[in-house]
């Protein structure tokens, strides 16, 4: 085998996925509604596969017109710049290949990316695999006092994150709203890493895939529209959480030509290209969502509402069940203090596992609920400091959050 396959063959999504499906369960851990997308996409997708030939083809390697044209223009609108569909897009299979691209077309060995924790896990192994070194800042909960309630009292430090950049410092990874905590960055922090990107020369790569999840009045804000960003910024983005239909898998790269083609080179030499017929119910979608943005009628609009009851609901069940939660301000993750809860577990294979994941385990086997386990989201390095935290999914039908809740309230 390559070196590069070495160190990076765990994974949690195969791990845990894997559990979920063996056992009976509750399933609030991997992140995918157990609801259907809009009709609109259901009608786009069903009339795309009835057309006959075209949509059974190949299209345009770097992304179907109709779909970079449209995402092109609505994305123009909200960066406040004009997007141009061939040079500055790419379409690629999930938000999870734009991603490998990102850091395939843009670390060399040697170089280093500074991931900001907690962290969606494959950006880790990605830039290893691009054979650079990954160096970790981690969001830090509001100090001593006041208890963290909601993930706006995790901040990253201008101080730690400056401290961290060198001269083999490449790029910084953000991810808003932040998969798992739910921390939606506000302006300033966002001026902040911009700033620190432009004196040091830094690519910034974001990872807004839940977008349009936002609750009680955060605004997401795109860092690739603060001024001077544009040139360095990749914006990473996905069909399946923008309208949940994670198995369509089609995601997208957003940034300036000058470095999108770096990306597309990979992407040519690898994929090549996406499901024509996936692409196609994606175009219809983005422009169903261009009339409608801004009114009622919005899917962006419907979703974060329903999502906030289903937010609400699970929280005040996981804090009446002692299951301290930090609420999100985004996104469809919740993590939960789990200190308070004290098993006896008796199980001999996962002895030697952190607690967080013996506590996942016992979960799923003894008690028929599937969750994360948070230290999945940390490096080696800080990972013993969020041992107590379990992920909740909350984009699930009513039906099946009270299924947990009865297995909560119930457990003891
Ligand atoms: N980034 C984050 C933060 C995620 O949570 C996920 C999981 N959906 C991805 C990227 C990958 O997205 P996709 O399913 O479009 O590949
Ligand atoms: N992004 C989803 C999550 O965080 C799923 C990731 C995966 O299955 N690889 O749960």
């Amino acid at each position: 085998h390559a070196r590069r396959v070495e160190g990076v063959d765990k994974n949690i999504w195969v791990e845990f996925t894997q559990l979920a499906a063996d056992y009976k369960v509750v399933n609030l851990g991997q992140g995918f509604p157990d609801f259907s997308p809009p009709k609109y996409i259901q009608d786009a997708f069903c009339k795309a596969v009835s057309s006959g030939c075209p949509m059974y083809q190949y299209t345009r390697g770097f992304g179907h017109p109709p779909l970079v044209k449209i995402l092109a223009k609505f994305f123009s609108r909200i960066v406040g710049r004009e997007i141009d569909p061939f040079d500055d897009i790419l379409v690629t299979v999930g938000a999870y290949q734009a991603l490998y691209c990102t850091f395939q077309a843009l670390v060399d060995e040697g170089d280093e990316v500074i991931i900001v924790e907690p962290f969606f896990d494959c950006y880790q192994p990605m830039v290893k695999m691009a054979g650079g070194k990954a160096v970790y800042v981690p969001l830090r909960p509001r100090a001593e006092g006041g208890k963290t309630v909601s993930s706006g009292d995790w901040t990253l430090s201008a101080e730690e994150l400056s401290s961290k950049i060198t001269p083999h410092t490449k790029a910084v990874v953000i991810n808003t709203p932040n998969n798992p905590l739910g921390k939606v960055y506000k302006t300033e922090e966002l001026q902040m890493i911009a700033d620190l990107c432009i004196k040091h020369d830094m690519v910034c790569i974001t990872d807004e895939v839940y977008e349009w999840l936002t609750y009680d009045g955060a605004k997401h804000v795109k860092i690739a529209s603060l001024p001077g960003m544009w040139e360095r910024t990749i914006t990473i983005g996905s069909a399946g959480k923008t309208f949940s239909a994670t198995g369509l898998k089609v995601g997208w790269a957003i940034g300036s030509g000058r470095v999108m083609k770096h990306l597309k080179i990979i992407h040519q030499n690898s994929v090549y290209h996406t499901a024509t017929a996936a692409q196609e119910a994606v175009a219809h979608g983005f422009q169903k969502e261009y009339e409608h943005f801004g009114t009622p009628e919005s899917y962006f609009q419907q979703l974060p509402e329903q999502l906030h009851h289903k937010r609400n609901k699970l929280a005040s069940c996981l804090e009446s069940v002692g299951l301290q939660p930090i609420m999100p301000e985004g996104g469809y993750f919740m993590i939960a203090d789990t200190s308070s809860v004290k098993v006896d577990f008796n199980d001999p294979s996962t002895k030697d596992e952190p607690h967080d994941f013996r506590f996942v385990k016992w979960l799923i086997k003894e008690k028929g609920l599937a969750t994360i386990p948070v230290s999945a989201f940390y490096s080696p390095e800080h990972r013993k400091d969020f041992e107590n935290y379990i992920r909740f999914c909350f984009v699930k039908e009513d039906s099946t959050l009270s299924a947990a809740e009865d297995i909560l309230r119930t457990w003891s």
